[in-house]
């Protein structure tokens, strides 16, 4: 079929709108018709990216509702309302089958050759048959339809806006597991967050929904912070001249935090980070580093302070379990999505969304999402 795409031809130049070819899905895939996709970092990371396969469609967050589904499908049927999850998995590797979904290895290699979990493309320029256009994070969202696994389709109610609905899959789900599925956050407890972005924001959020007592949020952008308030931050704190772990400790009596969330991906805030627990705390980094960068501590009574460090990849999250329970949190008015809806704009205003990014002054802890008609 022919479907409108916002498409990649070149390493950091603008995306541009076009109409291509997108193939019937395989056996075990699905056609999705886009309502709406969020534009995260992740994408403006991969459009200035040497490695990215391209041609290619980029975007990863979306919801929308399915169209036809391949031959041996069994999760959804279409007219089914789905949210996408970029981390399909396999169900039977020894990650899976310890309950460690964000940890099975199935989507890596297809991810990053930019095709579908088969090793093949879906996507076709008409005007450019020798040439393939590559898929990103098995999902290639920016457009009006797609071909993907039937792993990443999980069925959401009918209620479910789509803008709201499409910020679930990424961010809001990050964020939100790395709070409740790797740190386990526990009623009356301290928590910091570190990097107020898509993550940071929705980790402050799932602080407040776990009722801990004090909730710091920790940025660079006074922007990023004066709207982490309405999301649950107690506390807030600018990066800049003192150290954010003396804010922190003095703030606690002396002590520090039970629980601190790096979401920024900076080896320096990684230290400030770990330097704000209190004995016993725990650190989960769910920010990536650059390859290449190190992350170091200062070695000195480390075994005396019980502190532990975690990764969180994708937050723990098992997408069949929690992004319909994260639905239903929405629904009952206990999760805040709507806010973080900054503008909804057509396909073809796609690269401004991408500016905003670039913009100092811009607030970058909410979402522009493209609404698709
Ligand atoms: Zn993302
Ligand atoms: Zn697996």
């Amino acid at each position: 079929m022919r479907i409108e795409a916002a498409l990649m031809t070149k390493v950091g130049q603008p995306l541009k709108i076009e109409k291509i070819e997108l193939a019937s899905p395989g056996p075990k895939e699905v056609l999705v018709e886009i309502k709406a996709t969020g534009v995260c970092h992740s994408d403006l990371n991969a459009l200035h990216d040497s490695t990215t396969p391209c041609p290619c469609v980029l975007g990863h967050e979306a919801s929308g509702i399915v169209q036809e589904v391949g031959r041996d499908v069994r999760l959804v049927r279409p007219g089914d309302r789905v949210v996408l999850s970029w981390l399909p998995y396999c169900g039977t590797c020894t990650f899976c089958t310890r309950g460690k979904f964000t940890l099975c290895e199935m989507a890596f290699g297809p991810m990053f050759a930019g095709t579908l979990l088969d090793g093949t493309t879906r996507l076709q320029r008409p005007d450019h048959s020798d040439e393939k256009v590559y898929h990103y994070s098995l999902l290639s969202t920016f457009a009006s339809h797609a071909v993907v696994p039937e792993m990443s389709c999980i069925k959401i109610p009918n209620q479910m806006p789509f803008a709201e609905a499409s910020l679930l899959g990424c961010g809001v789900g990050t964020g939100f597991g790395a709070v409740v599925r790797t740190a386990k956050v526990e009623p009356g407890s301290h928590v910091a967050v570190f990097g107020i972005g898509g993550v940071g924001i929705s980790a402050i959020q799932a602080a407040r929904i776990s009722g801990a007592e004090r909730i710091f949020a920790c940025d660079l952008k006074a922007q990023n912070l004066e709207f982490a308030k309405q999301f649950g931050a107690t506390d807030t704190i600018l990066i800049q001249d003192t150290p954010a772990e003396e804010t922190i400790r003095a703030a606690t009596g002396g002590s520090g935090v039970d629980y601190a969330i790096d979401a920024t991906g900076s080896p320096v805030a990684f230290q400030s980070a770990f330097s704000s627990l209190k004995k016993g705390g725990s650190l989960v980094v769910v920010g990536a580093f650059a390859s290449g960068k190190s992350i170091s501590l200062p070695g000195g009574g480390f075994h005396r302070m019980g502190k532990s460090i975690q990764g969180s990849f994708y937050g723990d999250i098992n997408p069949l379990r929690d992004l319909p329970m994260l639905a239903e949190l929405y629904l009952k008015g206990k999760l805040q999505l709507s806010e973080l809806v900054l503008e909804k704009i057509p396909l073809k205003q796609i690269n401004e969304a991408f500016a905003t990014f670039a913009n100092p002054q811009a607030l970058t802890a909410g979402r522009s999402v493209v609404v698709l008609e």
